[in-house]
């Protein structure tokens, strides 16, 4: 557990906020995902201050970690961009009022719809992922009779040391324009062109990166690259790093502060003032894109523990009321993480337990050999770092619910979203006349 003035023990409970976590789940219900909102704040405080160390910068949020309308108006209060890669996010933004000029479009197939969107709410940047999409908008821009900015995604070919479906900048990804292959044309091209305007590139090398090593890599090879763009008489304004940054999930990462991941925005703003400098080329305005570091750790997943099986010598199994539904990560990478049982949160963490999903996969873990207090069914299931690719990530599998998010903000709780109903569930369900006999 990586406790902070937000997230401790006291009294043997843990505590979000102001609030027994068992108290939250008797008020509304479980499953319940929890959000601390002080926490958000003060990681995207920390992040704006750190982009603009060596110059100038934003910090854009990526939605896609976590999509709410009120975690998007919190961040927007704080400063931040917003990075979005689909029609749904973009409405999201929008519906929270955001500044329509903060924000950047990815995504490797945008749809004709999505960039027709993009376009009427007057984006900022759509940032160019292939030559269909660099047609499409070219086209589209000029029938609005706008000049549209554009960054282009590129490969630096660099394979950061992150799982392989996570890593998004190794050679012949499916993601951008190879720097060593064919991303000076693509981006000579797009100068040449009426209704596109060359603003910069974006890289974004993949998720939960630690070492920095990878980061320096990229910059090296993009600064590069951005003197070869010079050298053609090409002016990189902006440069957007992407995001990536790992967080905390088990005692076997760092404890992270807010702090210690500003820390490695400002290691990168200063590696790209000075590869910049060093290079000869003008200091680019510079974006960085965070996601499952704002609001990862700000996350704490409740649940209510069920039927336990216990097969001595070889695994115990407590089974809890959510499972891949709320939370896939398990059974799409295996992901770890930590947990304790709320009411017993001071108690000696003495059993390895596979925590378990009540879905009708085997498959559907919270975790594996997790260390946990002695659990009991009706006890409360805290697992912690799970407010990115959690509930971004949910669905209605067998007809499960997605769980509501409550905000804890201090001593103030409130539903972000509500609870799905049953109807909802069936909302889009219709039966063909014929069907109706
Ligand atoms: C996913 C993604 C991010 C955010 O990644 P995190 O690991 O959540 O920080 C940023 N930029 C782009 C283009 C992405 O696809």
């Amino acid at each position: 557990m990586n406790t902070r003035d937000t997230l401790y023990v006291k009294d043997g409970n843990l505590m979000i906020g102001s609030f027994k976590a068992t108290e939250l789940a008797a008020k509304f219900g479980t499953p319940l995902y929890v959000m601390d909102a002080q926490y958000i704040a003060e990681v995207c405080d920390a992040f704006v201050a750190a982009v603009k160390k060596c110059g100038s910068g934003a910090v854009a949020f990526a939605n896609k970690a976590f999509a709410t309308v009120a975690t998007a108006k919190l961040a927007a209060a704080h400063g931040l961009w917003f990075d979005v890669v689909s029609g749904g996010e973009l409405y999201l933004v929008a519906q929270a009022g955001a500044d329509m000029k903060k924000v950047l479009f990815h995504g490797n197939n945008k749809t004709s719809r999505e960039i027709d969107e993009g376009l009427a709410h007057g984006i900022g940047f759509f940032v160019v992922d292939s030559l269909n999409e660099l047609e499409l908008l070219d086209e589209k821009a000029g029938k609005r009779g706008v000049k549209q900015d554009v960054l282009v995604r590129v490969n630096p070919g660099v394979s950061a040391h992150t799982y392989e479906a996570v890593m998004t900048a190794a050679p012949f990804s499916k993601f951008g324009f190879d720097v060593h292959g064919d991303a000076l044309d693509v981006i000579k091209d797009i100068a040449s062109r009426k209704n596109l305007n060359f603003r910069g590139l974006h890289v974004h090398i993949g998720s939960q990166i630690y070492d920095h090593s990878s980061y320096d890599a990229a910059i090296g090879i993009t600064t590069d690259f951005v003197k070869k763009l010079a050298d053609e008489g090409i002016v990189t304004d902006i440069l957007d790093m992407g995001g990536g940054y790992g967080i905390y999930y088990t005692d076997e990462d760092p404890k992270f502060t807010p702090r210690r991941y500003a820390y490695t925005v400002e290691s990168i703003a200063r590696l790209v003032a000075e590869k910049s400098a060093e290079k000869g080329l003008k200091q680019p305005f510079l974006i960085v894109e965070p996601g499952r570091s704002i609001v990862g750790e700000a996350g704490v997943t409740l649940y209510t523990v069920g039927a336990i099986k216990d097969f001595p010598g070889v695994r115990k199994y407590v089974a809890v009321d959510g499972g891949m539904f709320d939370n896939p990560r398990y059974a799409l990478y295996e992901s770890r993480y930590s947990a304790v049982i709320a009411n017993k949160a001071d108690k000696p963490a003495d059993e390895i337990v596979t925590v378990a999903g009540k879905c009708c996969e085997s498959g559907d873990l919270i975790g594996k050999d997790m260390p946990l207090q002695h659990a009991e069914t009706g006890d409360i299931l805290a697992v912690f770092s799970t407010g990115a690719y959690n509930y971004s990530m949910a669905s209605n599998y067998n007809l499960n619910a997605v769980p509501p998010v409550v905000l804890v903000d201090g001593d103030k709780a409130d539903y972000i979203v509500k609870p799905q109903t049953y109807g909802d569930l069936l909302r889009n369900n219709t039966v063909p006349e014929w069907l109706n006999g």
